[in-house]
């Protein structure tokens, strides 16, 4: 299958490369043009704007991957963006997490001039876009979803339908939401433990096998020399940076705001992570 693929970064690159493993032809845009070089050594066509992307000849589905709501805005409604620029019948799909009142509004356009959208937000860091063991969230027209699941399938394990457009980023909203908040309170409960005489591994391994549990303490714990592959074990490098969890707190307490849904948690750990990167 000939498929466009626009936004190179740290997940859209591994994605792409499981594309071509798997044998499809991709059709690659980054503005950052260094990011197409190694999957132009793979195999990759490489084009300098959206619009040559989506006027290629026999492309069947664009997937983006971006990094906000104002990148989507930009490369889907601009002017050389590809709306304006796509021809009828192409199926678009948007991997980004950004707010679902813009999936949504970007969707109804899209529909409405004959190209099918799905939002399809993801799961599992970067880790899982390279072993192609992502979660997707999907939003959209259902047999749009059974129709490009196949395709996803080689970027992802777990392809999950979760209703109307819009749908998959509001899932996935949820979810991080609820990962920022767990991580801090993690955080907060092993530094008791240990500032109280507690040995971190033995305090992770009681609250890993009882009610405490969570990903947060048991797969990324962010106490030091607790979980080895975790970024706490390399000095905090690598992992979901905190601006990133800046965003999607953002992006939960916005969403939050328009159903008049309190979430006052969500807004507590957004200021922290907010002081914890200014400092
Ligand atoms: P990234 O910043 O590494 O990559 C985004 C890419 O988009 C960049 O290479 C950038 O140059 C490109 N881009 C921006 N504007 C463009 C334009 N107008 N035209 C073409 N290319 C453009 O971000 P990422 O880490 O790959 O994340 C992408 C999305 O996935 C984000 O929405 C993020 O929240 C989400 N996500 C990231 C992770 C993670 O662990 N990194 C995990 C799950 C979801």
């Amino acid at each position: 299958m000939k498929i466009g693929f626009i936004g190179l970064g740290n997940m859209g690159s591994p994605m792409v490369k499981n594309l071509i493993k798997n044998g499809h032809k991709l059709i690659i845009n980054d503005i950052v043009k260094s990011l197409t070089e190694p999957l132009i050594a793979l195999g990759a066509e490489a084009k300098t704007s959206v619009t040559e992307v989506v006027k290629s000849e026999g492309l069947e589905i664009v997937i983006t991957m971006l990094p906000a709501s104002i990148h989507v805005k930009e490369v889907y409604l601009g002017e050389n963006g590809i709306l304006k620029n796509i021809p009828k019948g192409i199926c678009l799909i948007d991997s980004s997490t950004i707010d679902p009142r813009t999936t949504r509004d970007i969707a109804k356009k899209s529909v409405s001039q004959g190209n099918p959208m799905l939002d399809a937000p993801v799961s599992g860091g970067t880790v899982g876009a390279q072993s192609g063991t992502l979660t997707f969230m999907v939003g959209g027209d259902e047999k749009n979803f059974n129709m490009v699941k196949p395709i996803l399938s080689f970027m992802g394990k777990n392809i999950v339908y979760c209703g109307p457009s819009g749908n998959g980023q509001v899932a996935k909203v949820a979810n991080n939401m609820l990962l920022g908040i767990s991580m801090i309170g993690t955080a907060e409960a092993m530094s008791l433990g240990v500032s109280m005489g507690m040995d971190p591994k033995v305090l992770a391994q009681i609250i890993n096998s009882s009610s405490g549990k969570c990903w947060s303490s048991e797969i990324y714990n962010p106490y030091p020399g607790v979980v080895t592959n975790a970024p706490a074990s390399k000095n905090y490098t690598g992992g979901f940076g905190t601006d990133l969890m800046i965003k999607d707190l953002g992006l939960a307490t916005e969403a939050a705001k328009q159903v008049n849904q309190p979430v006052t948690m969500a807004a507590t750990a957004l200021k922290l992570y907010k002081d914890l990167s200014a400092q």
